[in-house]
């Protein structure tokens, strides 16, 4: 097909924070992410040549791939290569056609810290490779393609919130996601609520070995009560087995927590984001020490709950609050945990955002 070289284009992709439910969204379960305003930004232009040239700001090393697909992620040296790889991949056994582009990536979301970097790289990336074939995919296959060049690109068997969440993120609202069906429900932030993120300034250094370790005893659990996966699990059946219980009582609490935000009763929401850090804690064990510290400071500075949230073992914390005092909480918390710890946290404060979208040049960064 003709391109045009000249036609430049900016997609923006979010990252992500889930309020609630983790460890539930490959037991097919719930979750509850908000889209946040940190994002991926990737400007690029079609070539004629039937080559994906991708630079970031962020990573070193220029990736070279073939537009058609066959350069395989792991034949690309740079890690980060991998995840762009994937998606070239992924959306040619979709039939986009093999239109190459320059592009350019920079995300204002901070690498490896538990918010969703990669799928925002993915999505971006993904929705300008469409944009210069002039191909379409349903936001579903979309999400699905971005989720499958993941999964190749690290060979962990992720779930599909990260790439879902960042391509159907809405302004102020949470989205309740059914991981079985697919199903999404955007559930309203009431309107005083803010939603706070601390990182833990540790790095995920079991996360790949222990979630794949923790799946497989999720999906041999299943196979030993007969169901299909720990979704259709009965509280009595998990009862004395930590991992189940974790996933069926997460999954009950992740339904609790979008009834209590449609009600706006906050207090609610917080107490069910406490049970769920502490189910991660002594059930799951996917916590940390500077995690549970950093979970504690958000409590003590006035935070209404908090849990960590991600596969655990480093990364981030999540706690919600009034937004009146948001920031002060925040900052409150950081010092205290610096302080204690040694390890300086970033801080955030959100409200949701849309998701993906491509950006108007004027308003480009
Ligand atoms: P998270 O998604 O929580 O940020 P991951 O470990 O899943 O953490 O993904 C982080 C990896 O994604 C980075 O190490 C890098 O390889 C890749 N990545 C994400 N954003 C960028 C970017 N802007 N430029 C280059 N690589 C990126
Ligand atoms: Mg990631």
């Amino acid at each position: 097909m003709s391109v045009n070289p000249q036609r430049e284009t900016w997609f923006r992709a979010p990252g992500r924070v889930n309020l609630i439910g983790d460890h539930t969204d490959y037991n097919e379960g719930f979750v509850l992410p908000v889209a946040i305003d940190l994002a991926c930004t990737v400007r690029s232009r079609p070539r004629e040549d039937g080559v994906v040239r991708v630079t970031s700001q962020d990573a070193e090393g220029v990736i070279e791939l073939a537009a058609d697909g066959s350069t395989l992620p792991r034949a690309v040296d740079e890690v980060w290569g991998r995840y762009a790889a994937g998606v070239v991949g992924t959306l040619a056994e979709r039939g986009r056609p093999p239109v190459g582009i320059d592009a350019v990536v920079s995300s204002t979301i901070p690498l490896g810290a538990g918010l969703s970097s990669s799928a925002a790289l993915e999505v971006a990336l993904a929705l300008a490779l469409c944009d210069a074939a002039e191909f379409e995919l349903p936001q579903l296959e979309l999400a699905l393609a971005c989720q499958a060049a993941e999964q190749v690109a690290t060979g962990v068997p992720c779930g599909i919130m990260d790439q879902l969440t960042s391509l159907a993120g809405k302004h102020n609202h949470a989205l309740l996601i059914d991981c079985q069906s697919l199903e999404i429900t955007p559930i309203r932030l009431p309107p005083g609520l803010a939603v706070l993120i601390l990182h833990s300034g540790t790095s995920r250094a079991l996360v790949d070995s222990a979630y794949a370790e923790r799946r497989e005893a999720c999906e041999s659990l299943a196979a030993l009560l007969g169901v299909t996966s720990l979704r259709e699990a009965t509280p009595e059946q998990v009862a004395d087995e930590p991992r189940g219980r974790h996933v069926v009582s997460e999954n009950a609490r992740v339904l609790e927590a979008a009834r209590a935000l449609e009600a706006g009763d906050v207090d609610t929401l917080g107490a069910l984001l406490n049970e769920s850090h502490q189910s991660l804690r002594d059930d799951f064990e996917v916590s940390t020490p500077e995690l549970d510290a950093l979970v504690e400071a958000l409590r003590e500075a006035g935070a209404v709950g908090a849990r960590l949230t991600g596969a655990g073992f480093g990364g981030c914390v999540v706690g919600v609050a009034d937004r009146s005092v948001a920031e002060r909480i925040v900052e409150t918390a950081a010092g205290r945990y610096w302080a204690s710890s040694g390890h300086q946290p970033r801080a955030y404060v959100f409200r949701g955002v849309d998701g993906a979208e491509r950006i108007p040049a004027q308003a480009a960064p």
